[in-house]
């Protein structure tokens, strides 16, 4: 069905160049609710599979240049689906800096199901290397930017790392996505995405995804864990992400130019001690981000140099950015950070996360500098 003679992401997601409902005139794609098929045509139930999510797979996966595409019912389900997919015995290296809760996972619930995880520091290619046990390690995680500091991971570098342990390369690519950073062409084996974030960019799904470089047996392993254990996503939900695709490239370019404006305008504040964005010249993965992202994505975080006290102030002061948790949608948020994550958190209490959405940059600065003011 699918026309892949379109290879740019951005037209891609515009147009839907290809997906089947294409057949019939429609120029959008449709809601395809139903769960069960009449045998003959290729599908049987949808847990497993179904035309209901099988249009998104296929966007995602021409988006990624990927080999095949799943979707899940979260971010959490999709990350979790692949690791557990490992098998028990397998050793898995992830950063010290990385989403808390799929954080918390692999450090306090992976062990029930026979996985251990060792922590290695963000964007450090030699420790990520010491860090590999040889014959044990079956995959290395890296989050490339990484929540909260936005460290940046050298993406081929990591892969030549894996590779050579006989490791495979996961990547969450949620701040990334494939408009800004394609993680199989620079040797990711699996590219993960929380697609309730930018992919959806509307706050209105929660959704996760994988994009594999090979259909391999670990690739079967991962969709027998999703047909079994069910965190398939709903068809609406996949509907729904489709919708918000469309505008992925627009979206993504407004985020990265209102993001840096936003860092700059940092820069100059006298209650900013630290602005975290590797868009900036002197962020430590500056050099590494331009290599292999277009455009520094929407993210950033700030410390205060009046300290945990400065930072709960100002998230009860801004207006436009609403004081709330996740990232990527249309709206700007900010989040005090280290009070969500605990004292076992290795996020400074200073600091301020920023979601920074599609408003006007000057709103958005202007807003900042009120709740960072006397
Ligand atoms: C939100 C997020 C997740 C988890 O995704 P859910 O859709 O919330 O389950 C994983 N990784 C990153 C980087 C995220 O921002």
């Amino acid at each position: 069905m699918s026309d892949d003679s379109f290879k740019d992401p951005a037209t891609i997601a515009a147009s839907m160049v290809g997906i089947s409902d294409m057949d019939t005139g429609d120029v959008a794609p449709h809601v395809k609710p139903a769960t069960t098929y009449k045998y003959g045509q290729g599908y049987v139930y949808y847990r497993d599979k179904g035309p209901g999510m099988e249009d998104t797979e296929e966007v995602l996966n021409r988006l990624e240049g990927g080999d095949g595409a799943m979707v899940f019912a979260s971010g959490m389900a999709a990350a979790t689906s692949l690791l557990m997919s490992l098998g028990p015995g397998a050793h898995v290296i992830a950063p010290e800096t990385m989403y808390w809760f799929l954080r918390n996972w692999m450090l306090k619930d992976a062990p029930d199901f026979g996985l251990t995880v060792s922590l290695y520091p963000n964007g450090d290619l030699d420790a990520m290397k010491a860090a590999i046990r040889p014959g044990e390690t079956k995959a290395v995680w890296a989050e490339t930017p990484a929540n909260p500091d936005w460290s940046i991971t050298d993406i081929a570098g990591a892969a030549e790392i894996a590779h050579a342990a006989g490791a495979k390369l996961f990547i969450d690519s949620t701040v990334a996505p494939p408009v800004v950073t394609r993680p199989l062409e620079l040797g990711a084996d699996v590219v993960m995405h929380s697609a309730t974030k930018y992919l959806n960019g509307h706050s209105d799904v929660l959704a996760g995804a994988l994009i594999t470089r090979e259909k391999d047996d670990l690739w079967a392993k991962v969709h027998h864990a999703r047909a079994s254990m069910g965190p398939t996503l709903g068809a609406f939900e996949s509907w729904l992400l489709l919708r918000g695709l469309r505008t992925l490239d627009v979206r993504m370019q407004r985020h990265s130019e209102n993001a840096m404006r936003v860092a700059e305008a940092m820069l100059g504040n006298p209650a900013v001690s630290h602005v975290l964005y590797p868009g900036l010249p002197d962020h430590p993965g500056h050099a590494v981000a331009a290599k292999q992202m277009t455009g520094f994505s929407g993210m950033m975080s700030i410390r205060l140099s009046g300290g945990p006290e400065a930072a709960a102030r100002a998230v009860e002061r801004t207006k436009l950015f609403r004081n709330a948790t996740s990232l990527g949608g249309t709206e700007s948020l900010i989040e005090h950070r280290g009070p969500v994550e605990g004292p076992e958190s290795p996020t400074p209490q200073d600091l301020l996360r920023l979601s920074v959405g599609l408003e006007n940059a000057r709103d958005l600065i202007d807003d900042l500098e009120q709740a960072l003011g006397q």
